[in-house]
C-alpha cells in the first residue's frame, strides 16, 4: 500500500487534483477511503448504497481530491473501502476513477453532475450518474462497479428482459390470431 507521502496535491488547469509520487503497481492500494457515512450525497461523497455515503472527516483529505476520468487508472474497491490502480501507474500520474462506477444519480444530489473534460476515448461528456448511461455504456463498466450499482443493473436488465419477453408474447398473440381466422371451423 502506499503511504500519504508518496501522493500529493498539485493544482492543475482543472483545479486542484491528487497525483503520485513514485510508480504504482496494478492492484496496488494508494489509500483507504475514511468509515463516515452519511445519508445525503454532496460533492465529497461517494455512494455505499441507497441512502448511504461515504464522507471524509475533512474537506482537506487527499481522498476529496480524486478528480473522474471516463478511462481512470484506478478504481474503488468496496470489499476493503480503499482506491486500488486499475493498472500500472507512472511516477507523477494523476489518479482518478469513473464516478458514474460509484453514484447512481449525481443530478439528484447538490453536484448536479459536470461536464467532463478527461478526453478519453470514451468520455460520456457530461457525467450525471450511471442511470443516465447508455445500456451499451453500462455493460463495459458492469467489472468496475460498486456493489450497489451491479445491484441496481442487474434489476434493470430483468425488467428489460421481462419487457421485452411481454411485448414477444404479444406480437405472438397477433400472429396467432389471423392463422385461427382462417381453420375451416371459423
Ligand atoms: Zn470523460
Amino acid at each position: 500500500m502506499c503511504d500519504s507521502s508518496d501522493l500529493e496535491v498539485r493544482t492543475t488547469e482543472k483545479g486542484k487534483s491528487l497525483f503520485t509520487k513514485k510508480e504504482v503497481k496494478k492492484g496496488e492500494v494508494l489509500l483507504a477511503f475514511e468509515r463516515n457515512f452519511v445519508s445525503r450525497p454532496s460533492r465529497f461523497t461517494l455512494q455505499i448504497d441507497e441512502g448511504v455515503f461515504q464522507i471524509s472527516s475533512s474537506p482537506g483529505t487527499l481522498e476529496n481530491y480524486i478528480n473522474h476520468s471516463c478511462d481512470p487508472n484506478c478504481y474503488i474497491d468496496f470489499s476493503e473501502l480503499v482506491f486500488r490502480a486499475r493498472r500500472k501507474i507512472r511516477q507523477g500520474e494523476e489518479l482518478s476513477f469513473n464516478y458514474n462506477t460509484t453514484e447512481w444519480d449525481m443530478e439528484r444530489g447538490t453536484d448536479k453532475g459536470f461536464v467532463c473534460c478527461c478526453s478519453a476515448e470514451n468520455c460520456v461528456y457530461k457525467v450525471r450518474g450511471f442511470r443516465y448511461l447508455s445500456p451499451e455504456i453500462k455493460a463495459v463498466l458492469r467489472p468496475i462497479l460498486s456493489p450497489f450499482l451491479t445491484k441496481k443493473l442487474l434489476r434493470e436488465n430483468a425488467r428489460l428482459q421481462k419487457n421485452l419477453q411481454k411485448s414477444l408474447q404479444r406480437k405472438e398473440v397477433l400472429l396467432a390470431q389471423p392463422i385461427q381466422l382462417l381453420t375451416p371451423d371459423n
